[in-house]
């Protein structure tokens, strides 16, 4: 008996692959019918038997193409209509609607194959794509996706391409972004006074690389600076224009092989590498792996990616190429804090101080997305930053909330709109100190309501008082309702939203970070918080020390070393490290102000005592970056014993360093390295987390912990903590999905704000 089916599926089935595996599977089980793209979804109608009708709807809900997430499938029985053949209709628009965008996708292994087969009509065409791979997030305007609303609409496919597009039995079947060297986008190549295009362009940008250029080359999301990774003033140079002394530079090698030169790739890291979403993966350095110092000095990692372009792979040299650099520097296009580059007119002018030339091409990128980051940990993922590949994935929601929009935080921001059981955290957004990122989070924030179709009905963002991100909110919640959420609080509740802890669950949580605004005005960051997204209570926290003028502070450790000394009732002794750094004047100042109180905040920061041991055993007395001594400190710390670890003295819940700074300095004068100073700063912090969450369990009955904040970012400590408090029966809940610092934020701030 011949039957006929409406099947409406939802979640991430555009741009995908969805309609054409619909109609192959339709055609395979011989049955008849459409597909078309609504703003829901898809609909599919199928008419056939019995059995094949159900085969058809068994396959779409539980094999579906890799890249397609399936949320809900509903069947509907309508009469049947008969006809013959299978067809993909048009694209409906229904208001209302939803369906979920996808994001960017490395090229695929079919598509490398034929980049690479002199044969092929795409043969080194810098744009091949397929419907399994090429760009999506980046070049869609708005939903449906179809070709009309992509950047690609300005390039109309030639016959040979719509043939593909029109063929069911082709890889490009329906596949919106595809193009050839007859109709697609062109490269172009300038330095100022040359302009050059296509195979010329690619050719002179990769020449002058070889020969130690610095190359601005616009990307997927956005413009990277690229130079030889092995070239150690090319890499100088970079630093220089760049003005960025120390941050690590990304880099980016063809193959998991060349990974493997330059890096230590276990099996989990080579997966992490190749999936599709291809972010920076943060890797043991390969001693013999001959790169430039310049690239991640100070520091054991690297962060490495794949070639996740075609133009990446033609910028590294298709085989009988030239030989040019096999490893790449590849670095936001931006100076300092500024959002990167992605227009050609900006990214000529902006990036003119540091490019020696531009690679350019004529496909506009929509909007920026920066490289995401990972770190393996115990073998699993740690997103550092969740951007290209992932945004705008959704996340499920533990508890539906009504349609919101939470702002973040003012560091590494990034926003969200959430509604019903859905969340989308925006792409990488950066730091909110100057006009640009501010105009950037904007952008953001309207494209991320017109992908989603989410209407914010109200508004969530930190409770620090001073945050741009929160006077942002103020300026544009308009009648809407603003609630503001405690900075740890959110850390918290993100954690457990990740795991899919329910509304009404508790947690020990422990959120160590650098700065975060407490609920009595001062500085937090060490803290042990318990409770659930509706409230926490305040169980314990490191004990506060001064903080003096703030900022520099962050920038100056030898300063936070001082500040923790004088809270502990330790003279500065001028052999001490941070003591010989801090000119004699600064030290004055700084001993009237810690004596007087003057500009000074109070801080339970964790971050602030990493940079204060950092400086103490010598290590690093002035960072160019967040963290970036706490960072090196635990780099030499790996390997190391860390026997006898050193102790905290707690009473009522409140952690005093004092101990633990005495030992330091006594281990300093004994001549203990600082790669084992470091391992038992870590080993006593590890054990501090095992004793407040012994108290917290004792007080609350409670035995899950989640470790949350910036300073879980250190995987050191992190595997530490974590086999600490599973040996003792805990089950400990890290981040997987979001990352720990303040990139997790906003997501956390939905779940508290909603559920107050
Ligand atoms: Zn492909
Ligand atoms: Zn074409
Ligand atoms: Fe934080």
């Amino acid at each position: 008996m011949r039957v006929r089916q409406r099947l409406l599926v939802t979640g991430v089935v555009q741009g995908v692959g969805f309609r054409p595996f619909v109609y192959a599977t339709a055609c395979e089980l011989a049955l008849t019918g459409e597909v078309s793209n609504d703003s829901d979804g898809v609909i599919i109608e199928v008419e056939g038997s019995e059995p094949a009708v159900r085969e058809f709807a068994h396959r779409v809900a539980h094999d579906p193409p890799p890249l397609a997430v399936v949320e809900s499938l509903r069947t509907e029985a309508i009469p049947p209509r008969g006809g013959t053949g299978f067809r993909i209709a048009g694209t409906s628009r229904r208001p209302g609607g939803r369906t979920l965008a996808s994001p960017d996708v490395a090229i695929c292994a079919d598509c490398v194959r034929e980049l690479k087969d002199p044969v092929n009509r795409r043969y080194r065409h810098p744009f091949i794509t397929c419907t399994n791979c090429g760009p999506r997030f980046t070049i869609i305007r708005e939903l449906p996706y179809d070709r009309a609303a992509t950047t690609m609409a300005e390039f109309p496919m030639c016959a040979a391409c719509s043939a593909e597009y029109r063929d069911p039995g082709d890889r490009r079947f329906h596949a919106q972004p595809i193009a050839c060297p007859a109709c697609g986008p062109t490269l172009e190549f300038t330095d100022g006074p040359n302009r050059l295009n296509g195979e010329a362009a690619l050719q002179r940008a990769r020449t002058l690389i070889a020969h130690g250029a610095i190359v601005a080359v616009k990307g997927l999301g956005g413009f990277h600076l690229a130079c030889d990774a092995r070239n150690e003033a090319a890499v100088a140079r970079l630093r220089d224009r760049k003005r960025r002394r120390a941050k690590p530079f990304a880099v980016m090698v063809r193959d998991g092989t060349t990974a493997g030169e330059i890096a230590v790739v276990r099996s989990d890291a080579l997966r992490m590498l190749q999936c599709s979403q291809s972010p920076i993966v943060l890797l043991p350095k390969n001693p013999a792996g001959r790169l430039a110092r310049g690239v991640a000095p100070g520091i054991p990692d690297l962060g490495v990616m794949l070639a996740y372009t075609p133009l990446h792979h033609l910028l590294l040299g298709l085989p009988g190429d030239n030989v040019g650099p096999d490893v790449l520097v590849m670095t936001s296009g931006n100076l300092g804090g500024e959002p990167i580059a992605f227009r050609n007119e900006d990214a000529l002018q902006r990036l003119a101080g540091i490019a020696d030339a531009w690679l350019l091409h004529d496909r506009p990128i929509l909007v920026p997305c920066d490289d995401s980051v990972v770190r393996i940990v115990d073998g699993a993922e740690m997103p550092i930053r969740r951007s290209r590949g992932y945004a705008p994935l959704p996340l499920a929601l533990p508890v539906p909330i009504p349609a919101t929009l939470a702002v973040g935080a003012d560091v590494k921001n990034t926003c969200a709109v959430g509604e019903g059981r859905y969340v989308w955290l925006s792409q990488h957004v950066g730091d909110m100190d100057d006009i640009a990122t501010l105009d950037a989070f904007t952008n953001t924030e309207s494209h991320l309501q017109n992908l989603t179709g989410v209407r914010p009905e109200q508004v969530f963002a930190d409770a620090h008082p001073g945050y741009r991100s929160t006077a942002w909110a103020r300026r544009n919640a308009g009648t809407r309702p603003l609630r503001l959420v405690q900075h740890h609080h959110a850390h918290i509740a993100a954690t457990m939203a990740e795991h899919g802890l329910g509304g009404e669950e508790t947690v020990i949580g422990l959120a160590f970070d650098g700065t975060g605004y407490g609920t009595d005005g001062a500085v937090w960051g060490g803290e042990v918080l318990i409770g659930g997204y509706k409230d926490v209570q305040r169980f314990g926290h490191l004990k506060y020390v001064p903080l003096p003028g703030g900022d520099i502070s962050v920038e100056r450790p030898y300063r936070m070393a001082l500040a923790h000394l004088f809270a502990a009732g330790l003279p500065w002794d001028a052999d001490l490290p941070p003591v010989a750094a801090c000119p004699a004047a600064e030290r004055r100042i700084l001993a009237h102000q810690l004596e007087t109180g003057l500009g000074c905040a109070a801080t339970s920061s964790m971050g602030r005592l990493f940079d204060a041991v950092a400086a103490l055993s010598g290590v690093r007395q002035v960072v160019d970056y967040e963290a970036e001594a706490a960072i090196e400190l635990e780099g030499l710390a790996r390997g190391c014993p860390g026997t006898p670890q050193y102790r905290f003295s707690i009473a009522a819940g409140i952690a005093d360093p004092a101990p633990l700074l005495q030992a330091v300095i006594s281990d300093i004068r004994a001549g203990v390295p600082a790669g084992e100073i470091g391992a038992r700063c870590h080993r006593a912090v590890a054990d501090l987390a095992l004793h407040w969450a012994e108290a917290a369990r004792s007080a609350s009955g409670l035995a899950v912990v989640v470790l949350t904040g910036g300073v879980f970012q250190n995987g050191l400590l992190l595997s530490l903590t974590r086999n600490a408090l599973s040996a003792r029966g805990f089950r400990a809940l890290t981040h997987h999905r979001v990352p720990p610092n303040d990139g997790g934020i906003a997501l956390g701030q939905l779940l508290v704000g909603a559920m107050q």
